[in-house]
């Protein structure tokens, strides 16, 4: 999952920075409303960590002409604990759900998984899928109720497919689940996880389609 992180403040954004990567989300980070423009024109995200006073343009503007653009992505917007206003303001501007700062970590991740859950149209916190299933709270995954080690990278390519049984993704849109602004990505590395995932969980699990991506069947 690819996420984006709107903050000025240097020491909160590189420690929510830091938080993010360890869970194996791909996070960019950009510190002004601007450059958060920008970033939402032109990438494909997941879902926007939103700090509302930001230097440039405020966050509620970059809100605003998100959502006038039709992009549903989801978007949890950060206020200080006192700022109902803001909270108000950001929901009424097309924000999913609120945090309050200063973080707390555990609680901003749990409502980061919610937003992702309910944005793939899913009330329950496990992914099951023929047999197998993926717990992204505890990053536990099971085959037939047998644990299986998945690498970080191998999560990334497994979940958003595991998401939307029946959905062909391309290699391209599987690459942005992988990968931050600032990594190199090798031109095989989707073939390589996604090699990687079928190994552990059978090949049969992941089809690809030929000229168009992957997927896993509905049924
Ligand atoms: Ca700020």
């Amino acid at each position: 999952m690819r996420l984006l992180l709107v903050e000025d403040d240097a020491m909160i954004g590189e420690a929510v920075l830091h938080v993010l990567r360890t869970e194996h989300y791909a996070a960019d980070w950009v510190r002004d409303g601007s450059m958060a423009d920008e970033a939402l024109r032109t990438e494909q995200y997941d879902l926007v960590l939103l700090d509302l006073g930001l230097p440039k343009r405020d966050g509620l503007e970059v809100l605003r002409a998100l959502r006038a653009r039709r992009n549903s992505v989801p978007v949890l917007v950060a206020t200080a604990r006192d700022a109902v206003g803001d909270r108000i303001a950001g929901l009424d501007a097309g924000a999913d759900d609120y945090v309050v700062k200063p973080y707390d970590t555990d609680e901003l991740l749990a409502r980061i998984r919610a937003l992702l859950r309910r944005s793939a149209g899913r009330g329950e916190p496990v992914f099951e899928h023929k047999g197998v299933s993926l717990n992204p709270a505890t990053r536990e995954a099971t085959v037939q109720g047998t644990p299986v080690s998945l690498s970080a990278r191998e999560w990334a390519v497994l979940e958003p497919l595991l998401a939307r049984p029946g959905v062909v993704l391309t290699r391209g849109q599987l690459e942005e689940k992988l990968f931050s602004w600032k990594d190199d990505i090798s031109s095989n590395a989707v073939e390589v996880y996604i090699h990687g995932v079928r190994k552990k969980l059978g090949a049969d699990l992941i089809q690809t389609v030929r000229g168009l991506g992957y997927l896993i069947p509905k049924q």
